[in-house]
């Protein structure tokens, strides 16, 4: 299978979907899962940061814009325990996981960025919506790759792959 793996515990992934796509708003949501990963296996999540309205500049039904604070608290976190990061946020409005341009404008510098800020250790960015999840992992160089699924305690759920056909076509410019 190409691409990489996310593995969460039902219990987890249910928590965070719930927190990401509430049934009380439209606006978009954000989380922060602390994951560890050896010598390039699969991305195993040990703690979720759900983010509040408090984490962000800005939190609409399109956009999200984290906190200076924000961004600060889950490096230390990461550091803290000494494992890499995966970012996560709801598209509410929509019923097909994929990456917006908005998004990868943002993380064409900020996936990088924090590959560094990390020490070479792979940044992971996820969308989620309706009942449907897309990803990809920035790794050491500027490598990127697609999420290919998210493993759920055994059952494995696909990613959409749209991003990545997406970022293949050149849709969202170069990266
Ligand atoms: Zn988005």
């Amino acid at each position: 299978m190409e691409g990489g793996i996310l593995n969460i515990s039902g219990a987890a992934w249910e928590e965070l979907v719930a927190h990401l796509l509430p049934t009380w708003t439209s606006d978009e949501q954000g989380a922060f899962l602390l994951v560890k990963q050896d010598q390039g296996g699969p991305l195993i999540h040990l703690e979720t940061i759900a983010l509040q309205r408090s984490d962000f500049v800005t939190q609409g039904s399109d956009f999200l814009e984290l906190t200076d604070e924000a961004r600060i608290g889950v490096i230390k976190a990461a550091r803290t325990l000494d494992c890499s990061l995966c970012e996560f946020h709801s598209h509410p409005l929509a019923n097909t996981a994929c990456m917006s341009c908005a998004d990868m404008a943002g993380l064409r510098t900020f996936g990088p960025h924090m590959v560094w800020r990390m020490k070479g250790r792979p940044y992971g960015a996820c969308v989620v919506a309706g009942a449907t999840v897309d990803g990809i992992i920035w790794g050491e160089n500027g490598t990127i790759q697609p999420l290919a699924c998210v493993n759920v305690n055994g059952n494995v759920l696909p990613t959409t792959g749209l991003t990545w056909k997406n970022i293949t076509g050149g849709k969202y410019g170069t990266l």
